[in-house]
């Protein structure tokens, strides 16, 4: 994985897409001096069907933000989409643009962008759509970030190109090419994960920190295999 960087923008759909992996890594990457921000285009206010969502959204926030500062992460944004109805196209890529010249990261870390979860050879688990549209907006962004003529409206707002970004990192890819090095970080994305108290609450009968601990350990030891045996958090990584 790449490490000479300063500055990454992590950009998904809902809260708790970061805590499924990634923040094991963010969790390292702060310790070592780097600024990590948080992007979401939705609060996960449809996320729990026992909470409607004028009181999950803000629940979900708040669980967001107190997860994100476990890892090191102070600053989360959040762009006001319809969780479960985030439709690609051009305002969802000149919302992430602007992010992408606010913060001026040269990494940024995104979700699974394709139609399924696994199975590189093919099956596996479909993809939702919010996940689809902000991973295919976020590789895209990052181009029209550095594009001073494609969205125009930025340049009035202030927002000068920024052409830094380096790399996009794509977690929960089938066909991986880097990993982080999960280790560090583990112990601290499974309390990241365990903010997110009302979702998990639904999610499982089983004690939740068994449940959290048990998952993301194994992801991350799965990973491990293709890491030198050490857990990993693996990323498909595109170059810019
Ligand atoms: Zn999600």
């Amino acid at each position: 994985m790449p490490t000479d960087w300063t500055r990454a923008l992590a950009v998904v759909a809902h809260p708790d897409d970061l805590e499924y992996g990634c923040a094991a890594a963010i969790a390292d990457w702060t310790d070592g001096g780097r600024k990590v921000v948080y992007l979401l285009a939705t609060r996960g206010e449809a996320g729990i069907d026992s909470i409607a969502p004028d009181e999950c959204g803000p629940l979900r926030e708040a669980e967001q933000r107190a997860s994100a500062a476990v890892v090191g992460v102070s600053e989360v944004e959040f762009l006001d989409y319809h969780d479960g109805a985030i439709e690609y196209g051009l305002g969802l890529r000149r919302d992430i643009a602007a992010a992408i010249r606010r913060h001026r990261p040269e990494l940024i870390v995104t979700l699974n962008h394709r139609d399924t979860w696994g199975g590189a050879q093919g099956g596996g688990y479909w993809n939702t759509p919010d996940h689809k549209a902000v991973g295919r907006a976020v590789l895209d962004a990052a181009g029209d970030a550095g594009n001073r003529w494609i969205f125009p409206e930025l340049i009035e707002q202030g927002l000068q190109p920024w052409n830094g970004v380096r790399w996009v990192a794509v977690a929960g890819s089938s066909t991986p090419t880097h990993a982080a090095d999960a280790g560090p970080g583990l112990e601290r994305s499974v309390k990241s994960l365990l903010e997110h108290k009302a979702y998990i609450e639904v999610l499982t009968d089983q004690d939740p920190e068994e449940y959290v601990r048990t998952f993301l350990t194994g992801n991350a030891q799965q990973a491990a295999a293709r890491f030198g045996g050490r857990p990993a958090v693996p990323f498909e990584v595109f170059p810019r």
